[in-house]
């Protein structure tokens, strides 16, 4: 049924991959941002700040969109700023019943919101549905822990005491790259909301689409207008939000580099940032592991989503004893993934999010042969069958023959490109594996159960994976360490990045004062 007639709020597609003449004209910029509980016109349109979004599957258009200036910025802000002084006021238990209702109603959307995903994305559809779950999953979640934020008490002399409280920060910004957009909506809306902020989220410019569903969702759960709202653009309007006087807080996820002019831009107005970014991440392989699984775990380090994923684990070190074993069985499972169109059930690798990140890979693979990189398996430009999906195909890539100081080792490829290195010693293995100004994920598979413990505890990054990679869950913190990130996101720790602890003193007796 949702690839004849898939409905985005009067934007009605018809057929699998067609195009709406409301969501895309070629002329018009859509009135794509969401604030104050609705779609809105741009303030002061500029035709020099059109957006052309192209589908990444078929390189077609696929919307048209008008990048925030200030005064759109200011808008969103200053309803976002109104709406703080109701939500901040309701219970926990009024918030989580609302949030509550906003993840019943994606559930029964999912399949549109994942049919927009991978229209937005080039994931392939597979893929969307899951990312789907960790949007409503962190909706559900939030919205659980919402009625128990609280502070604690602290007895003094004399009975008086003092008491904390957990207070909301006020507006806090969002910011996404266009690798998971809808998770990143949620994942950054429902701490904020659930805390009692409101919210303002500007997603990637290559991927504006399900934050604005998810803003609609929001409203028809009955989130009063100006909790939630979305202004689409680019870097310039990301500046503008960190910036802005009357944003508290900037949770980002992108690049080291982007990163950190996040924090410099936040650091005019004193404010709090939580930063997701880049890695290159290491899983060791021990002898000893189950081999099949380490070979599922590098691929799932690797594969999904084209590779453009931040945790990936890009430096696979497998044991020198190990590897011929290792390689054919990760050769012969790469080579089984279908590469094609992403809206197919089947299809395991869609297409690249645009041709200059596919340039962009392919311009490493090339570095990394004249380095001498022997490619096991992939690696090129695939052309599907279907002469509509004219979007960037890459194989999923295998390199072996590599060595630490390589640039396809070091720097952050995001794309499917895993690079297997040999190691003969656990000590010899941890310090390369520690050798990155990244520290975001790392694994190990082996069947040592103290080994285990002993490497990961040595492993400088945020997240680790003993005998598996890249599963996440919404219980648990998800984060970098060094130039990976800052802060958190998941877990119960993430509530403390979304409020600020008010100390409050209660005398009980007489002021001692000596004056
Ligand atoms: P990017 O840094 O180019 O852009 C990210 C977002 O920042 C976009 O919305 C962009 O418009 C905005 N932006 C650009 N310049 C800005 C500025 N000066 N001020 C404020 N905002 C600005 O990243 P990308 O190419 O969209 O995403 C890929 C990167 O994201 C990779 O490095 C990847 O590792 C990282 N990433 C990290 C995580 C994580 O959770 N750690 C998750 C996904 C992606």
């Amino acid at each position: 049924m949702w690839l004849q007639q898939v409905v985005l709020r009067g934007v009605q597609v018809a057929g699998r991959r067609g195009v709406c003449s409301t969501v895309s004209n070629g002329k018009l910029p859509l009135h794509f941002n969401y604030i104050n509980g609705e779609r809105v016109s741009p303030l002061n349109p500029d035709p020099n700040q059109v957006m052309k979004v192209l589908e990444p599957a078929t390189g077609e258009l696929l919307i048209e969109l008008q990048a925030s200036g200030p005064d759109e910025v200011n808008r969103a802000v200053q309803c976002a700023k109104e709406a703080y002084s109701e939500w901040s006021q309701l219970t926990g238990l009024q918030r989580a019943r609302i949030m509550q209702r906003a993840a019943q109603i994606i559930k029964d959307r999912q399949e549109e919101f994942a049919y927009w995903e991978t229209r937005d994305t080039g994931k392939p559809i597979y893929e969307a549905r899951m990312d789907i779950w960790t949007a409503i999953d962190a909706i559900e979640y939030f919205s659980g822990l919402a009625p128990s934020i609280a502070g604690q008490h602290v007895p003094l002399a004399n009975g008086s005491f003092a008491y904390t409280k957990r207070e909301p920060l006020g507006v806090c910004a969002g910011i996404g790259a266009w690798n998971y957009p809808i998770q990143m909506a949620g994942w950054k809306s429902a701490p904020a909301l659930a805390c009692g902020n409101t919210f303002v989220f500007k997603p990637s410019q290559f991927t504006p689409i399900t934050a604005v569903m998810l803003g609609e969702v929001y409203t028809e759960a009955g989130l009063p207008h100006g909790c939630y709202n979305v202004v689409q653009g680019a870097g310039d309007t990301g500046t503008l939000l960190c910036e802005h006087p009357d944003i508290a807080k900037v949770s980002f996820t992108g690049s080291v580099p982007t990163g950190s002019k996040v924090m410099a831009a936040a650091a005019g107005g004193i404010k709090t940032v939580t930063l997701e970014l880049g890695g290159k991440s290491p899983l060791i392989v021990f002898a000893d592991a189950n081999l099949d699984n380490a070979v599922g775990g590098a691929m799932l380090g690797n594969f999904l989503s084209q590779g453009e994923v931040c945790s990936n684990a890009t430096r696979v070190f497998v044991e020198n004893s190990v590897m011929d074993q290792f390689l054919q069985r990760l050769v012969e499972r790469t080579g089984r993934m279908k590469i094609g169109d992403p809206m197919d059930d089947d299809t395991r690798v869609g297409a690249m999010i645009h041709q200059d990140q596919a340039d962009k890979v392919m311009t490493y693979l090339d570095g990394a042969k004249k380095e001498g990189a022997v490619v096991a398996c992939g690696g090129e430009l695939v052309t599907p069958d279907d002469p509509r999906l004219k979007g960037s195909y890459i194989s999923p890539c295998v390199l072996t023959n590599c060595h630490d100081d390589m640039t396809v080792v070091q720097e952050e490829v995001f794309g499917p490109v895993v690079s297997i290195l040999g190691f003969d010693t656990e000590e010899e293995v941890i310090q390369r594996a520690n050798n990155t100004e990244y520290g975001l994920a790392g694994g190990v598979f082996t069947n040592d159960l103290t080994r285990a413990h002993r490497v990961i505890a040595q492993m400088q990054a945020g997240t680790c994976y003993i005998n598996n990679f890249n599963i996440i869950d919404v219980a648990v913190p998800f984060g970098g360490f060094k130039k990976s990130g800052l802060g958190r996101e998941n877990g119960l720790v993430t509530l403390e990045y979304y409020t600020q602890v008010k100390t409050v003193y209660v005398e009980m007796g007489d002021v001692d004062a000596p004056f």
